[in-house]
């Protein structure tokens, strides 16, 4: 039987020559004149690939998710409905523009936001909705939308982790208002650290790279400006290593999805287990190969994560709810995401895993919830 000889994680990005080639000739001929020429054809390459007008890179996802909520003008006063569970990013991005994070429940089975929640929650105060892509899977933009038009609400898609990713055959990004996506290294394209927005409105893109541009007035000259922006760039050096990998993207998807497959063979029928979903109006990009542990254990979740552990296998929880988190606590009915958010595993997804690792890590699971199944 197959051991790891050093312990396998859950994320690591996959590295070619052609990065490498195009990170070089950024580092050796990215200045002056060119200082910008591979972030521009990293924001051209990506608007394509998304069907989109507009896209600009970021220092981070958390960067275009900021500068998305100030472009559409909202502050103080203002709710911002999201999902209970995501990155806590999306939450403190509506606190930096001084407007309230609203957490609502999510589904079953996509572990996104739930549009039913979404529309109970909706007062006079509510400026916006920020659906998640979590963990891969599209949220369903039909739903929210809908809902979200009726209000007269800004959608602002996180669409960090799903890349690739599609809601009735369109992708990620293109679906609400504005989108955010995130590079960072353990994501599926990744820059090091670094992000970009996203939008076909013209108008609230040329708000969001004044904010971003430290609200230079571009007509009077380089040092005139006329707001505090804010400085949330990408450097030429990773915008190279960020084209290179776009131009990969398809096949580093098809690992991910593939790597799924692997999982779910083994564990997909295993009872009181369940995985990602991929609703039949979607494609699922498998960010993060996942379970939830359904069934009752004499373990904790932190116990189970610690004895794969300690057969080589690193996990990640799932995002706590945000509600639990103590500068969010707050009492909300949000059963679903408690459930999830506190039974889910995040099973190692690096797209340079192999199917003997994933026949492993899936042999341990079965093994540690049959010694400590109630
Ligand atoms: C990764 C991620 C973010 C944050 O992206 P950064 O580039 O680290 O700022 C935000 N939301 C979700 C859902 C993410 O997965």
């Amino acid at each position: 039987m197959y051991k790891p000889k050093k312990t396998i994680l859950t994320a690591g990005p996959s590295i070619t020559s052609k990065e490498i080639d195009y990170v070089l000739d950024a580092v050796k001929n990215g200045w002056n004149f060119h200082f910008n020429d591979y972030v521009e054809k990293f924001e051209q390459a990506f608007a394509k690939y998304l069907g989109v007008k507009h896209a600009m890179t970021t220092s981070s996802g958390t960067g275009a998710l900021h500068l998305s909520l100030l472009a559409m003008g909202i502050g103080e006063g203002d709710e911002v409905i999201l999902p209970e569970i995501s990155a806590v990013a999306s939450a403190n991005v509506v606190t930096y523009v001084r407007a309230k994070p609203i957490f609502v429940d999510v589904e079953k089975d996509t572990w996104c936001i739930d549009p039913q929640s979404f529309r109970k929650a909706i007062t006079k105060k509510t400026k916006a909705v920020m659906p998640v892509h979590i963990y891969g899977h599209p949220a369903n933009m039909g739903e929210i939308n809908k809902i979200a038009k009726e209000s007269g609400l800004f959608v602002l898609e996180d669409a960090c982790p799903s890349l690739g990713a599609t809601f009735e055959g369109k992708k990620t990004g293109s679906l609400g208002d504005m989108a955010a996506f995130s590079f960072q290294g353990a994501k599926i394209v990744v820059t090091g650290e670094g992000g970009m927005l996203v939008t076909n409105n013209s108008k609230l893109f040329e708000k969001a790279a004044y904010i971003a541009d430290l609200g230079r007035d571009r007509k009077r000259g380089s040092f005139w400006h006329t707001l505090i922006g804010y400085k949330y760039k990408m450097s030429n050096l990773q915008a190279a290593l960020g084209l290179g990998q776009l131009e990969r993207v398809e096949s580093l998807i098809k690992r991910k999805r593939r790597i799924f497959e692997w999982y779910y063979k083994k564990l997909g029928s295993i009872e009181g287990l369940s995985m990602n979903t991929e609703k039949p109006w979607s494609r699922n990009v498998y960010w993060m190969s996942s379970i939830v542990i359904d069934r009752k254990l004499s373990i904790t979740r932190d116990e189970f994560m610690k004895e794969l552990k300690s057969r080589m296998i690193d996990t990640r929880p799932f995002f706590f709810p945000f509600s639990m988190l103590p500068m969010y606590k707050t009492n909300v009915d949000n059963p679903v995401a408690y459930h999830v958010g506190l039974k889910g595993v995040n099973l190692p997804s690096g797209v340079n895993l192999t199917k003997e690792e994933v026949d492993y890590i899936s042999a341990q699971i079965i093994d540690i919830l049959n010694k400590n199944s109630l």
